[in-house]
């Protein structure tokens, strides 16, 4: 067994819950530490603390489980997941199959994502401690939720820092096919777990795409950054009266295509364009009712922040200037390094320079299936605003 023991002082946060130990808080570890794997933490008075995942290689060395003395086993994974899942089940509406089961530590299994596309599960383990127990973890998930297929994504700086190769394949029964059918408050989506963004889907707007639908009514919408065209199949729901779907990507804007027709709303006047949303939003004529403004990271870390927050100042200016009088603009950030107070300062800066009067009228976030540990406020990436010209 590995044992690491911190420095004099260092253990209050983790005391605390927050699940993370850097190097600099460690006095000495004892044990096999070549091999990732459990680790049992103490303080500098030598009392047990905590147990969790350990690997040398990573600036986070250590990535707490449990503060409970339990053993980390198969039964200690199934029941991390059995609570993961009863949230989801209880919260989530039956013409919902597409999930995430599993948010790292937002449920308390830092280095695991799992999402559930319909009848098909995807895995995405981040560190080697979690890639460990791959076999256990598997195994509990194909106990508890009835799949046809496990299959694993796993890639990313995180697994990068952890001296981990990508990997992808099956890992449980069936291989996936090409596109899996999912239902999404009763929308339909075709979702490509190999090739597509993230896992295949961004569930983590769900709540915010549903929002959307309740403002789209007899409305001119623009909805940048569109990926799946998921924003866009909402407007149409929610009866808009026309929708501009925009997006850098030529796949994204097939996949867009394909889903506005799955619904039903092929017909309608909407309009697909491949393009940069920056040099679009600067030189569009047109104004609109609604804009949605969905860009990917724009700081991938702590020292973009400061170029990134000029990328947002730029997009949200000239979003807001083509807002109709009364507009309502959704903006977001998914930058985990961007805090949400920055953000909205950012928002403001853009309002104050585009010359318009702006009320917030919802701060938007991240959906059920994606909790937040309190004590891990960093999991918390997603923020956005609703927010509305005066005139
Ligand atoms: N709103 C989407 C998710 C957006 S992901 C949803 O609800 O599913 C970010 C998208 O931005 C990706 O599809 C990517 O292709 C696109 N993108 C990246 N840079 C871009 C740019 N400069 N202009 C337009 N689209 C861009």
């Amino acid at each position: 067994m590995r044992r690491i023991y911190l420095k004099k002082g260092r253990e209050a946060p983790i005391l605390r819950g927050h699940p993370w130990i850097f190097s600099g808080a460690i006095e000495k570890a004892e044990g096999e530490l070549e091999a990732a794997g459990v680790a049992d933490i103490f303080d500098a008075q030598k009392n047990w603390i905590a147990r969790g995942f350990a690997n040398v290689k990573s600036q986070i060395r250590v990535r707490v489980l449990t503060w409970k003395n339990e053993p980390i086993d198969g039964d200690f994974f199934s029941r991390r997941l059995d609570r993961a899942l009863s949230l989801r089940e209880k919260h989530l509406s039956d013409t919902t199959n597409a999930y995430r089961l599993i948010n790292g530590e937002g449920d308390f299994l830092p280095g695991l994502i799992v999402d559930r596309y319909n009848d098909f599960l995807v895995c995405q383990f981040f560190t080697a401690g979690m890639e460990s127990f791959k076999g256990d973890i598997v195994g509990a998930l194909g106990d508890l939720v009835p799949a046809t297929g496990i299959f694993e994504r796993s890639e990313g700086k995180v697994r990068n820092e952890e001296g981990l190769e990508p990997a992808a394949g099956v890992l449980f029964g069936e291989a996936p096919p090409d596109t899996i059918s999912i239902t999404e408050n009763g929308f339909k989506f075709l979702v490509d777990v190999r090739g597509g963004q993230k896992t295949g889907f961004f569930l983590d707007q769900r709540d915010n795409r549903a929002f959307l639908s309740t403002l789209a009514r007899g409305q001119t919408l623009l909805n940048c950054f569109s990926y799946s065209g998921a924003f866009s199949v909402y407007g149409f729901g929610g009866g808009a009266k026309s929708i501009v779907t925009l997006d850098s990507s030529r796949p994204a804007l097939e996949l867009a295509e394909q889903n506005l027709a799955l619904n039903g709303f092929e017909a309608v006047d909407g309009e697909l364009l491949k393009g940069d949303a920056f040099a679009y939003l600067k030189e569009c004529k047109s104004n609109f009712d609604v804009i949605v403004l969905d860009p990917p990271s724009l700081a991938h870390r702590r020292s973009d922040v400061s170029a990134a927050t000029g990328a947002y100042k730029f997009l949200n200016l000239h979003a807001l200037r083509h807002l109709s009088p009364g507009g309502v603009l959704l903006t977001f950030s998914c930058s985990q390094h961007l805090a949400a107070d920055l953000f909205q300062k950012v928002v403001f800066g853009a309002a104050v320079d585009a010359g318009r009067k702006v009320s917030i009228v919802k701060k938007l976030g991240q959906s059920i299936d994606h909790p937040v540990s309190l004590h891990h406020p960093e999991g918390e990436y997603l923020k956005g605003l609703a927010l509305r010209v005066l005139d």
